[in-house]
């Protein structure tokens, strides 16, 4: 038996080190809860959480850019193009059936009865508005409530890119080809200013134009594969010190917190409407969708990946988490690389089941706590703005509460109203995260089944390039 336990930790060394730092973290963290601690030694003990956040930001630029270039271009036209209609399509009808998810979850569990209202007119208590809330100003005390059709034009920041109210689309076709200054510009106020859905399209064009150029092409795919290869390298390594970074940034997040048994009080049931929504998603719709797709057993897929799952709670961010998916992908599931390559970037930009379903759940919750009654025509509005709002939240932290802001105005909801479910929000932020990144994941187990005949045939230049398996 001990032979035995000691194989098992062996192989899953890591995981059982990531399981056990969740677990020593939200110990650590309400363990420290008790003894009052300054904001001076909050910070202190918050470091090398930070430490291990920046370490996979540093990753995500050349990631992204090296696996998308060099994986469109080595595939033929006609399967890249084959590849792209699919994913894009599983993206938005698995997003659409997320929000379908949520929309019934909280119409059956109702959590906006329970929820007692309790705005800064009521309390005289100080609110932090959505965009106090991005800054992370003090809070202010707010003059009475402006209607949303005369509240001034909100500036929102998706991406890194500010935008007005009303000009979004333009916008939206902006973000896609940004100029060099914003690629990679850290703005105030936003844990990451990364352009990432420029980044992906740029990406996604030069490497279909150098997979067109043949052999001329090659020296540049044969930089990106390398590049790719030596983050993954880098991945390797740094893997071994996330445990360690996991139990601070957890137990640091739990410090931060408001009493807990106030907020449960009052957001217990919204809370558990989003938990069961996700788990309803994430762990039974998914994994069906990929049982009957691919005839493979979907706990066995998920157990690969358990490694970025817990990466995403801890970070909760998929763009963070994606060297880690790609780890998973490649070497515990066998995933053509090819095939990650592009799946996954694409799918950390705009596939995120997690914040569809919670953009969803959100805006009718307050629609309840308003006695506000939605009609059949606000839900189906409310149904395409959050699949649509999920796809422009950037894969980082509460990015999802940002572009509710979309959803509520859709449907004449306040948006000051915002403020009612933030107290939660970085705990649901890492569950809807875990779903985002098993999402990708799973897309790309299912591309891999679907494409398996076209990756066969197409060697493309992978066969020019012998570095790669
Ligand atoms: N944190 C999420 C992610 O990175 C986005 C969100 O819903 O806020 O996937």
């Amino acid at each position: 038996i001990l032979a035995r336990g000691r194989d098992v930790c062996k192989q899953n060394g890591l995981l059982i080190l990531s399981v056990l730092s969740v677990i020593v973290g939200c110990l650590l963290g309400f363990f420290l809860r008790t003894r009052r601690l300054s904001q001076q030694e909050i910070s202190y003990f918050q470091f090398p959480g930070e430490l291990l956040m920046r370490m996979l930001k540093m990753m995500i630029l050349p990631l992204v850019i090296s696996s998308l270039m060099s994986g469109l271009a080595s595939l033929d036209p006609k399967t890249s193009s084959r590849l792209g209609i699919l994913t894009v399509a599983y993206y938005l009808w698995t997003t659409f059936m997320a929000v379908v998810v949520g929309i019934f979850m909280v119409s059956v569990i109702h959590p906006g009865s329970a929820a007692q209202k309790e705005t800064a007119e009521q309390s005289g208590k100080p609110v932090m508005s959505s965009a106090d809330y991005r800054t992370k100003t003090t809070p202010v005390v707010k003059s009475p409530k402006v209607a949303p059709e005369e509240a001034p034009p909100r500036r929102i920041l998706i991406y890194g890119v500010q935008e007005e109210n009303g000009s979004r689309v333009q916008n939206f076709a902006l973000d896609l080809t940004p100029p060099p200054e914003i690629i990679y510009k850290s703005e105030p106020g936003t844990s990451d200013g990364m352009n990432v859905l420029g980044i992906v399209f740029f990406s996604a064009t030069m490497g279909i134009m150098l997979g067109r150029m043949g052999d001329s092409g090659a020296p540049l795919v044969s930089f990106c594969q390398c590049l790719n290869e030596s983050v993954m390298k880098i991945v390797a390594v740094a893997v071994w010190y996330f445990p360690f970074g996991i139990v601070f940034l957890i137990a640091g997040k739990i410090l931060e917190m408001d009493d807990p048994r106030a907020v449960g009080k009052k957001l217990g049931f919204y809370s558990i409407t989003v938990v069961c929504g996700l788990v309803l998603h994430g762990l039974f719709i998914l994994p069906l969708l990929y049982f009957l797709i691919t005839k493979k057993n979907p706990i066995v897929f998920i157990r690969g990946i358990l490694q970025a799952l817990l990466i995403a709670l801890a970070t909760s961010s998929s763009s963070a988490t994606l060297p880690i998916t790609f780890k998973c992908l490649l070497e515990n599931n066998h995933i053509d690389r090819r095939i990650a390559r592009f799946v996954l970037p694409v799918g950390a930009t705009i596939n995120m089941d997690g914040t569809a379903l919670y953009e969803a759940v959100a805006a009718i919750f307050i629609a309840q706590v308003n006695n506000y009654e939605l009609d059949f025509g606000q839900i189906i509005t409310i149904s395409i703005t959050a699949t649509a709002a999920s796809i422009g939240a950037a894969g980082i932290p509460q990015a999802g509460l940002v572009t509710m802001v979309i959803v509520l105005t859709s449907v004449g909801l306040p948006t000051d109203d915002i403020t009612l479910i933030i107290a939660v929000d970085w705990a649901l932020d890492r569950f809807r995260t875990m779903i985002n990144v098993l999402g990708d994941a799973l897309a790309a187990g299912i591309m891999a089944h679907i494409c398996r005949k076209d990756f066969a045939r197409d060697t493309g230049t992978e066969k020019l390039l012998p570095r790669e398996t």
